[in-house]
């Protein structure tokens, strides 16, 4: 009797043993399972974000000029011919948060309202897009003694200390660099409104003498590489 007992609770423990062997190999089958997916579903977040970073970069505006020329008229498009192009004269424009096409706009609006005289070439906005109002061969409102000669750039920021982003100061780079091919210019020919007259403008690259210098070296750099990708149709 008592060995019979004995065989049944061996059984029995023989049985737990089983079960428990069971349960562990089904939670390490479920461990794994879960690794593995967890793997799985971090690539699939690391391509999308990889994808949707790639369709970003191929929908980069600073790829291409938006050229929105400015209506002509006296007070911001006078339609005066710009002979020669001997240098750029970089600018801020002192609105934190404006963007490209505000700036565009407000030009534009000054054939109506008649408040001052005042354009640009280019304006390069804070997604680093660049707008073109005035074309080439004429003179913009922007630079006053340097007008006669020079393309102007104004450049958006969010900052009050007029410092720009990655993207403004990145397409600002390119299309100088771009500017210097087209017309027979050097990194040296590019000027801030500063050296014309004065003004604090543009303010970081004022304030900011260093990272002006190194502004100009970059735009050396982008142009010994042919960094730009732009084109330039008026
Ligand atoms: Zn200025």
């Amino acid at each position: 009797m008592s060995r019979l007992v004995s065989r049944r609770k061996k059984k029995k423990k023989k049985n737990n043993r089983r079960i428990i062997a069971v349960i562990a190999v089904i939670v390490l089958i479920i461990i794994v399972a879960l690794v593995v997916h967890g793997c799985q579903e971090k690539k699939a977040q690391e391509a999308a974000a990889k994808a949707a970073e790639e369709q970003y970069d191929s929908a980069d505006a600073s790829d291409s000029i938006d050229v929105e020329l400015l209506t002509p008229n006296k007070y911001s498009r006078p339609e005066i011919k710009l002979e020669k192009v001997k240098g750029i004269v970089v600018h801020y424009t002192a609105n934190p948060g404006s963007t490209a096409m505000e700036n565009r706009n407000y030009f534009e609006g000054l054939k109506d309202s008649h408040k001052t005289f005042a354009s640009s070439h280019f304006v390069v906005g804070l997604d680093g897009e660049i707008i073109q109002c005035i074309p080439t061969k004429e003179v913009a409102y922007a630079s006053n003694d340097r007008n006669s000669d020079t393309l102007s750039i104004e450049c958006c920021h969010y900052a009050e200390n007029g410092k720009f982003t990655e993207k403004t100061y990145s397409s600002l780079v390119k299309l100088c660099a771009y500017l210097c091919h087209r017309f027979g210019l050097t990194q040296d020919d590019i000027i801030r409104h500063y050296d014309v007259t004065g003004k604090n403008c543009p303010k970081y690259f004022v304030e900011h003498p260093k990272v002006w210098k190194r502004f100009r070296a970059d735009v050396k750099t982008a142009l010994d590489n042919k960094d730009w990708n732009l084109d330039i149709i008026s």
